[in-house]
């Protein structure tokens, strides 16, 4: 084998709920290193539960499969320890917090991945890295020393995601909508950087999208398209230019697929809706219960707790 295809992501017989909705429904998918694949759907197909289920957020139950890089199971694991496997994400919408610059971030980022203090400085140094990496995505140095997307526009917020992206060189990464909510010199900034990435460090992708227009800067390798929790069907990059004129309700038609969304309504009793209307003491002693061995290999655990 080429060392180009050295990683492999697999994805077999995904399912995945928030509260009592199964909206994950049997989901198979396959990505070698420096692979481009595009997954597309209509709004409220699975798309970002997908991404979500892959990185490991909270509120997403995976009921049944298996996610594997390299045959090493992710599932279970927790999110910075996937991370630490080689995957990546850059959400669709990236979280805003104040107080922490960008480059602190990306610091610290490296730092967990034991990368030595003395290599931050000279000209080769983690810091001129950082600043190579703005200016290739033509983002101000002013972005670095301001809170991580704290009053960014879209378009800043993604080309930060890429910078992210490219620092941190994991094996796989998941774009979810990474071409949401940009202009035209942004797309092609910030696929253009991936799809170098690609090529140079055999990144494989996993890029989520309505639209075929990133799909012409991200050349992919195979066209996916998601209805109702399921991949329907894959092709070349040619399904992206089909969907294009047909629409989704068209080959939804020719496919005989009835269902392209997940129907029902978001169950309000899930830990993510609680999350943002329960109080923070409420919130605290419902998850006091945690078990001390866990919070002991937790990182991000309260010390206090
Ligand atoms: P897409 O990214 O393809 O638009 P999503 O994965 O965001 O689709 O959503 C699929 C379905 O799951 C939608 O019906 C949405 O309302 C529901 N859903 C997704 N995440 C949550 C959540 N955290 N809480 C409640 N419902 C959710
Ligand atoms: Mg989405």
């Amino acid at each position: 084998m080429s060392p180009d295809r050295a990683h492999v992501l697999r994805i077999r017989d995904l399912h995945a709920r928030v509260g009592s909705v199964e909206i994950l429904r049997g989901l198979d998918l396959e990505i070698r290193s420096g692979e481009v694949h595009a997954i597309m759907g209509p709004n409220g197909s699975g798309k970002s539960t997908l991404s979500h289920s892959l990185m490991g957020r909270a509120d997403y139950t995976v009921t049944r499969g298996s996610v594997t890089i390299d045959g090493e199971e992710l599932l279970g694991l927790r999110t910075w320890e996937r991370a630490a496997r080689g995957l990546f994400l850059a959400m669709q919408y990236p979280v805003e917090v104040p107080g922490v610059p960008v480059a602190a971030l990306v610091g610290a980022s490296l730092r967990s991945r034991g990368v030595d203090e003395a290599e931050y400085g000279g000209s080769t140094g983690i810091a001129a890295r950082i600043a190579n990496e703005a200016a290739s995505l033509h983002l101000a140095d002013e972005f670095l020393v301001r809170g991580v997307n704290d009053e960014f526009s879209g378009g800043e917020k993604k080309r930060v995601e890429t910078l992210q992206l490219a620092i941190l060189e994991p094996r796989f990464a998941i774009l979810d909508e990474i071409d949401s909510g940009l202009d035209v010199d942004a797309l092609r900034d910030v696929s253009r950087r991936i799809e170098a990435l690609t090529q140079q460090r055999a990144l494989g992708v996993l890029a989520i999208t309505h639209y075929s227009r990133l799909l012409t800067e991200l050349r992919p390798d195979r066209v996916h398209v998601m209805l109702a929790g399921r991949i329907v069907t894959s092709g070349g990059p040619e399904l992206a230019d089909e969907l294009e004129a047909e629409g989704y309700e068209g080959l939804a038609a020719r496919l005989g697929v009835t269902e392209l969304a997940i129907e029902g309504e978001p169950d309000t009793t899930s830990s993510f809706d609680r999350a943002k209307t329960q109080s923070l003491a409420d919130l605290l002693k419902e998850h006091e219960g945690l078990d001390g061995a866990d919070r002991a290999h937790d990182p991000f655990a309260d010390p206090l707790a």
